[in-house]
């Protein structure tokens, strides 16, 4: 059995180097079960001191060691890609950015937006990535979510909106309000494993009702039904909240922003939510190729399993087996044992080995659908070919180039 696309998400964790990247990285492998045993990691600034620099490295090891990390929240397959957080724009970023359809951007509660988040953001437009915001680092002193949702809008031109308030704020953080459920959520334990969900305390209803107003206000402009229940006073349904925040996150007209503190445990698991919510599912994205053999054609590559295949090799990498070609398929299912060519020299070549990439093993699987993103061993390729069936007119596929754009199915 090939995975459930539309419960497949393949989103990059964007951020400016130092704000917690890696950490929430770790937490989100941790929440999806597949680190078992979390450690304090020992910050620069010298909180947490329970992990050793082995411990730390073999942890950090199994965060970035792969260029695709697949877990599972709730029932859904995410694939991490990991997005070089380079400065530069080179041809390793943007191949990452290509098979991305969404992204997570982190942001440092205190240092807000950095001229790295606006490279980073520029980057993220530049391929139509729809975005929901992190802000971590809440716990630390000076911490100020609300802002840097303001700085979004002035600095990156962003239509941000806060769908949290904070419970507690610096070291004093204890959870957030949710502002679709009018609920609040605390995050128990050293592990934040164990959520709590209660009534708003008394001293943050006005805050919570002014900020649930103003959020309304943003995400009504996307649908009439929601000003009207605004209009008239009436209950607006949840799903319908979540509906038009969905569609307009994937058009990115707008960044729901969300707080926590990756460090603490705090938020991470919301934030999760969120990207099963609202970032698109493989088939929510209109992926287009352009046909170089055919004056630049657009040639659309739907995620439609019956198809012929294509695929992208974004990401070479020497592993401890050898090399792994890692692939964003983008149309039909490849196949293990089935015949593919690399449409750069002609060359026909056998599909062996196939794996999805979890953080500490590696999955074989016989068949790739589209939308998912696998690796390939023993595969003589350069990053940045393509592949597809040999069915298909050689002439028509000849490099393509996969150009996401997006659009709602
Ligand atoms: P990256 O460079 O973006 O991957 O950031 P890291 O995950 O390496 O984190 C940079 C530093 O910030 C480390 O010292 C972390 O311990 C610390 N850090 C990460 N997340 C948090 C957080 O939520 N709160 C606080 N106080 N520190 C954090």
């Amino acid at each position: 059995m090939s995975a459930d696309i539309t419960k497949m998400r393949n989103i990059g964790i964007s951020a400016h180097i130092d704000s917690g990247k890696t950490t929430l990285t770790e937490r989100i492998l941790f929440y999806c079960q597949k680190i078992h045993a979390i450690h304090e990691v020992r910050g620069k600034d010298g909180v947490g001191a329970t992990m050793d620099s082995m411990e730390l490295e073999r942890e950090r090891g199994i965060t970035i060691a792969s260029a695709a990390t697949n877990v599972n929240w709730k029932g859904h397959d995410i694939n991490i890609i990991d997005t070089p957080g380079h400065v530069d724009f080179t041809i390793e970023v943007e191949r990452a950015l290509r098979v991305l359809d969404g992204a997570v951007l982190v942001l440092c509660s205190v240092g807000g937006v950095q001229s790295q988040s606006i490279t980073v953001d520029r980057q993220l437009k530049r391929y139509g990535v729809p975005r929901i915001a992190f802000v971590n680092k809440s716990d630390r002193t000076g911490a100020n979510p609300y802002k840097v949702c303001d700085q979004l809008r002035e600095k990156l031109n962003l239509n941000s909106v806060m769908m949290q308030v904070p419970i507690g704020l610096e070291e004093k953080l204890e959870g957030v309000i949710d502002l679709v459920r009018m609920k609040a959520i605390y995050f128990d334990g050293h592990d934040g494993e164990s959520i709590r969900i209660e009534e708003i305390p008394e001293a943050l209803k006005a805050e919570a009702d002014e900020r649930r107003e103003m959020m309304l206000d943003a995400v009504s402009m996307f649908n009439e039904e929601i000003m009207e229940h605004m209009m008239e006073e009436t209950e607006i349904p949840e799903e319908l909240l979540h509906e038009t925040i969905r569609k307009a996150v994937i058009a990115q007209d707008l960044v729901p922003v969300y707080l926590g503190s990756a460090y603490k445990n705090k938020g991470v698991q919301e934030m999760m939510d969120a990207v099963l919510r609202y970032l698109p599912a493989p088939p929510d994205v209109e992926n287009k190729a352009l046909d170089l053999d055919n004056d630049e054609a657009e040639v659309v590559l739907p995620s439609d399993r019956s198809k012929p295949p294509v695929a992208l090799a974004f990401k070479l990498e020497d592993g401890q087996y050898g090399q792994l070609t890692y692939i964003r398929v983008y149309q039909g299912i490849v196949k293990k044992g089935s015949e593919l060519i690399n449409v750069r020299n002609g060359r026909k070549f056998k599909v062996g080995r196939l794996v999805r990439m979890h953080s500490n093993n590696m999955e074989d699987i016989v068949e790739a659908p589209a939308g998912d993103i696998v690796a390939l061993f023993g595969i003589e390729c350069a990053s940045g070919d393509t592949f597809c069936s040999p069915d298909l007119n050689l002439s028509m596929t000849s490099m393509f180039v996969p150009n996401a754009v997006i659009s709602l199915s």
